[in-house]
């Protein structure tokens, strides 16, 4: 496996890949590197003759309040995973790299950005939108793929990718979880441990949610008012950041659950603050 810290080496290989016909699938990430990150890259080789990586916590995506400087970092154990996985190139570039002096363009999606993460976090996609155009300009795979971890991430850089033409197919692969069906997360590490045995309570009460709307209930207010409850009282230590019903791909709030909806909610522990969604259907 490459290791490159180079916008333009990563770039040059990767157009060398392209000019000889071969199929690449790019796997962007914030680096220490989990389960979750290792399927992604797992998907990419069995579906793709090269495989590219990134690690790069992007600073324009964290707000000033939020948690970039202690961010975890494990270079050297990442490193190892990604070549476990298979991973031909790995990107690792220095923020001054990416944003050179002068740097002055910004990419964004209206409308999907403004629910959910966008309102608790304003101003993070369009640090995930600048970030991951660039990086497919630098990548050009024929497939980059992402985790439905971030399905709203997923949801703007689908739209992006339509909207702007760029010429990769966006692949969205399951949510891997801990055997308690807490969702892996590089921020689990910041959980205390009364935190983390509370903290499975979110995917349960997902399926409780999916379980309801599957015996009939399709009143979205009537669903979140019940796993409002049952968060309430199993997570003692978190705050409710949103819970909500969304339309999967347009992330408009929904009244009625019976047609395509996803059931998206975001949770503050004192330690981190953690995310989950789940299809309703
Ligand atoms: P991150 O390093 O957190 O920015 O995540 C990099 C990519 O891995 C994103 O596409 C995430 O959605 C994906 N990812 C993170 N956690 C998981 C998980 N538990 N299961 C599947 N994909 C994940």
């Amino acid at each position: 496996m490459q290791i490159i810290t180079s916008p333009q080496e990563f770039q040059a290989l990767c157009w060398s890949w392209r000019c000889q016909g071969l199929t690449s699938a790019f796997v962007p990430t914030m680096g220490y590197l989990h389960a979750g990150h290792v399927s992604l890259f797992e998907w990419a080789r069995a579906n793709s003759q090269k495989v590219a990586a990134s690690i790069f916590v992007n600073p324009t995506q964290f707000g000033p309040n939020e948690d970039l400087d202690r961010y975890p970092r494990d270079p050297e154990g990442d490193a190892a995973k990604a070549r476990a996985a298979g991973v031909d190139v790995l990107f690792m570039p220095e923020p001054g790299a990416m944003y050179p002096p002068g740097f002055a363009t910004t990419v964004s999606v209206s409308g999907l950005t403004e629910a959910l993460c966008g309102r608790s976090r304003p101003g993070h996609f369009a640090g995930v939108t600048g970030v991951v155009s660039k990086l497919l300009m630098l990548a050009i795979p024929t497939t980059a793929v992402f985790g439905c971890k971030d399905w709203q991430q997923l949801a703007v850089i689908r739209r992006m990718v339509r909207d702007l033409d760029i010429p990769v197919a966006i692949e969205g692969r399951p949510i891997f979880r801990e055997p308690d069906g807490l969702a892996i997360s590089s921020r689990n590490v910041y959980l205390s441990p009364k935190e983390r045995a509370q903290a499975p309570s979110i995917h349960q009460g997902l399926l409780r949610a999916k379980a309801q709307v599957a015996s009939g209930e399709s009143d979205a207010a009537k669903v979140l008012a019940d796993l409002a409850d049952f968060y309430g009282q199993s997570m003692p230590d978190a705050v409710v950041d949103y819970l909500e019903c969304v339309h999967p791909e347009t992330i408009v709030p929904l009244q009625n659950v019976s047609g395509p909806a996803l059931l998206a909610v975001a949770v503050k522990f004192p330690g981190a603050r953690l995310i989950d969604n789940m299809l309703l259907h």
